[in-house]
């Protein structure tokens, strides 16, 4: 049985982005962390090879596949996922130590890593980015100019079996233009804050207390 995490209180939340290779995950988190200071990007470990101008920390810590699996038998992960013939996860210390200081936390993962969170930590909160246009992606994914033809085609399938989990998340945001989808990303992250489903009965309480101003 999958064993559930409980809300705290002081605790930050747990936002999980998801969304097909090609939609601009990295550049709208990006642009959403240089706008809102106030959430921390979750840093994943990865077995694939750095690419230029990122850096081992920054972008993600870069291991081995050996001391990949040994990390996994450890169960040093949150989550894990094998995704285009690599393997990446998020390191469970990290993201605990982030949520405990009471900030949000943000992990920008696939969907098999974002399952497998829902089943362990059904609190998070779960944003799949989508492109305005199957064009558009085929546009996004080409004009990289990183991938050839054949890998195209695999981030093209791969992406509508991601597409196909929608459901699985609680909001859908469309990235047509960056601006509105951090706009929309914000709006979503500032109203979980409010959600009475997250506030203890303690705290619940101190809204009865007439000294105290919120
Ligand atoms: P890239 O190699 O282009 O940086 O990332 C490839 C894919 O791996 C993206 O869909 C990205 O969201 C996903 N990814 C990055 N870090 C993690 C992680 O820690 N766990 C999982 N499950 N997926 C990740």
């Amino acid at each position: 049985m999958v064993k559930r995490m409980s809300l705290q209180k002081n605790k930050g939340n747990l936002i999980i982005i998801s969304g097909p290779s090609g939609v601009g995950k990295g550049t709208v988190c990006r642009a959403l962390l240089e706008k809102y200071d106030d959430l921390v990007l979750s840093t994943s470990a990865t077995t694939r090879k750095a690419r230029s101008g990122e850096k081992e920390g920054r972008e993600y810590f870069f291991y081995t596949r050996e001391k990949f699996l040994e990390l996994i038998k450890k169960k040093a992960f949150l989550e894990w996922a094998k995704v285009f013939d690599n393997y990446y996860g998020t390191p469970l210390v990290y993201v605990q130590k982030i949520l405990q200081q009471g900030q949000d936390c943000l992990l920008e993962i696939d969907v098999q890593g974002a399952l497998q969170v829902k089943a362990k930590w059904p609190t998070g909160v779960f944003i799949f980015l989508v492109p305005p246009s199957h064009e558009e992606l085929v546009r996004r994914i080409t004009s990289r100019g990183t991938e050839n033809e054949a890998e195209v085609q695999k981030r093209l399938k791969q992406a509508e079996v991601e597409i196909g989990h929608l459901q699985e998340y609680d909001y859908v945001v469309v990235n047509d233009f960056v601006e509105e989808a951090v706009e929309k990303l914000r709006a979503i992250i500032v109203a979980e804050r409010c959600r009475t489903i997250r506030l203890e009965w303690s705290e619940r309480k101190l809204f009865l207390n007439k000294e105290r101003r919120f």
